[in-house]
């Protein structure tokens, strides 16, 4: 069983009637039914509101794969929060990044780039066609698929380059965007995948679900999760596996424990 959490920022669905419509459970909530029609995955969801973001130390110590969605209040994530799931990250457990968490204080922080883009609000039809055709992230799906209703976002987009471009968006207006990108940040998967503005049903379209069911499939990392994953412990001469003899100036001395 693999252990989902849909993390939403949930702002939207609380403030703006056609967001409460279309996700009356919130958008967290949608995905979440949606993946756990998979017999294989259990996902329960957290929000921004709850104590912690609902992302405590021992939450994500259980959880193989955290799904973000976030766009009104990134600032609002607290950093210790936020560096958690990082480390989290680093350690193993896969993270998938949706539409504008592109500005998520996570994302930024596992890319170290900017991560902007260019956008239009103009409910545009967007197709997505497959760029990788065998990448377990697209199995089942079409050479592309259409949205009727969607946001524009258009290259450039400052992320450092991916792994694998599993898909790649044309917008109505003329531009182009990559949709699908991996990443490997320590033992953790990460998938930015651009769909899902909240104002249009995109995450009820069928595609789209199996996108985000893949895709947690491919984010599992089932071997244990490495412990200490930010530590750098010293091995001093004494305890070297050949023979040594220290030469040079010596900065640290025995026992101190200054420089990391
Ligand atoms: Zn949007």
């Amino acid at each position: 069983m693999i252990k989902t959490v849909v993390w939403g920022e949930n702002v939207h669905e609380q403030t703006n009637k056609t967001v409460a419509e279309i996700y009356p459970n919130g958008m967290h909530g949608c995905i979440a039914e949606s993946l756990n029609n998979d017999p294989e995955i259990q996902a329960t969801t957290a929000t921004l509101q709850e104590p912690e973001h609902g992302l405590s130390e021992a939450r994500l110590a259980d959880t193989d794969v955290l799904i973000w969605w976030g766009h009104a209040a990134h600032g609002d994530v607290s950093d210790e929060v936020a560096e958690r799931v990082v480390r989290h990250v680093w350690s193993g457990m896969g993270l998938l990044l949706l539409h504008s968490a592109h500005f998520a204080k996570v994302f930024k922080l596992l890319m170290g780039t900017a991560c902007n883009l260019t956008w239009r609000e103009a409910g545009e039809r967007e197709r997505l066609w497959v760029t990788s055709r065998n990448h377990p992230i697209v199995h089942g799906l079409p050479d592309y698929f259409e949205l009727e209703n969607e946001e524009m976002y258009g290259e450039p987009f400052s992320v450092p380059e991916p792994l694998e471009t599993v898909l790649i968006s044309w917008f109505q207006g003329g531009e182009v965007f990559r949709s699908g990108l991996t990443y490997k940040r320590g033992a953790g998967n990460v998938f930015y995948f651009r769909p899902g503005h909240e104002t249009y049903p995109t995450y009820h379209d069928a595609n789209v679900q199996r996108v985000l069911k893949n895709a947690v499939h491919w984010a599992h990392n089932s071997a244990a999760r490495v412990q200490q994953v930010t530590d750098a412990p010293n091995r001093p001469v004494e305890q070297s596996i050949e023979p040594l003899i220290a030469r040079g100036a010596k900065l640290h001395e025995a026992g101190e424990d200054g420089f990391k």
